[in-house]
């Protein structure tokens, strides 16, 4: 098994190597209102029972590489400095598929770098403070902004987690976490820089989805609602085909942000690096994309992405009924004020409470 994002970054003598997927703790300290969760609460693995099972297997399979898959690496400090200290003198390298920003301070990944980790997968979500707030997410964007750059610092690959349409997201918030993650692009053109998007999804036991409840988008009767959960396995958050739309715009017009979102950020990258030299040493299509997509004034390749997209997506009939459905009857102002935890917004509703900003759909 060879993953791209990791071969890069990875020395020669592990990629001759196995890999392989290694747990050091269950569940998760945060309790962001979109997350399902695995398992409730959280809990370390003895580091003694990690560490013999790393040696074990890199002996026995020869592996080089680990892959930690928990939800939350390294939030406890203590057990993790342990097992810190053993990789180190392993010689092995390392990966952490889901970290806290707030984990990721300067003293912690320098020693995560020097025991062999080539890449951490942050679930960021947003750059929004708004959004932040509203995910409930206990990281502030400086939290964020400040673990990438200490993995630049510390030539640590990146993968950056974003959710994107909940409630509350606007073009405005989408622009905020642009130009925020545009801001820590790293200086090294050499070190690995991944986005990975999905649309939120309002998956049982989340605040999300009684929050959609609240609002009559997951059905009126008990059967609508198993209907809705029934086809929860049928698709993967990162399609636009089981979003329950939580803005004010049209759902065919939420689907280009997936798009937008890394095109201007492979465009900041093409600035940042200088066109010419990023096509040179980047052999990928996606730059080459970016290129002619940055020829363009923002708000005109904003306008061609979005309706090209819808095209794409949704073929000529559809982009007549959006046009007809923007010009004749647009959809009522109901999400966009959001600005507070789902958990928060879903007290007022069960207190029977109005909401002062959301009004409930009609
Ligand atoms: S999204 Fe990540 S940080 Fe938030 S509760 Fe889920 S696993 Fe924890």
């Amino acid at each position: 098994m060879k993953s791209c994002q990791i071969t890069h970054t990875i020395g020669r003598r592990a990629l001759k190597k196995n890999m392989a997927t290694v747990f050091a703790s269950k569940g998760c300290v945060g309790r962001c209102t979109f997350c399902h969760r695995y398992y409730k609460g959280y809990t370390t693995i003895a580091a003694e029972q990690v560490t013999e099972y790393i040696r074990r297997i890199a002996e026995e399979r020869n592996v080089g590489l680990l892959l930690f898959q928990e939800e939350d690496f390294g939030s406890n400090a203590a057990v993790t400095a342990k097992i810190i200290a053993f990789l180190k003198q392993s010689g092995l390298n390392w990966t952490a598929s889901a970290v806290r920003a707030k984990t990721a301070t300067e003293e912690v990944l320098k020693s995560w770098k020097e025991a062999g980790c080539v890449n951490v997968n942050f679930g960021i979500e947003s750059c929004s403070p708004k959004m932040l707030s509203v995910m409930e997410k206990s990281a502030r964007v400086e939290d964020n902004l400040n673990a990438l750059r200490l993995c630049n610092k510390y030539r640590i690959a990146t993968i950056i987690g974003l959710v994107i349409g909940m409630p509350g997201e606007t073009e405005e918030t989408i622009g905020e976490t642009i130009s925020n993650l545009a801001s820590v692009i790293p200086d090294d053109i050499s070190l690995v820089y991944e986005i990975c998007l999905n649309f939120f999804q309002a998956v049982p036991g989340t605040p999300g989805y009684d929050f959609a409840r609240h609002m009559g988008l997951i059905g009126s009767s008990p059967r609508e609602e198993e209907l809705y959960i029934e086809s929860l396995h049928e698709t993967t958050a990162n399609e636009i085909s089981h979003y329950l739309n939580f803005t004010d715009y049209e759902k065919e017009e939420v689907l280009y942000w997936k798009d937008y979102i890394p095109m201007e950020l492979l465009c900041a990258y093409l600035r940042k690096h200088g066109t010419l030299k990023v096509l040179k040493y980047k052999k990928s299509r996606r730059f080459y994309y970016a290129a002619v997509y940055g020829l363009f004034p923002r708000s005109i390749r904003r306008f061609l992405l979005k309706y090209y997209t819808v095209l794409r997506h949704y073929g000529v009939s559809g982009l007549a009924d959006l046009i007809t459905r923007k010009l004749f009857h647009q959809r009522p102002k109901v999400y966009s004020g959001t600005d507070r935890s789902l958990r928060e917004i879903n007290k007022y509703f069960e207190a029977g409470k109005p909401w002062p900003i959301l009004k409930k759909l009609s």
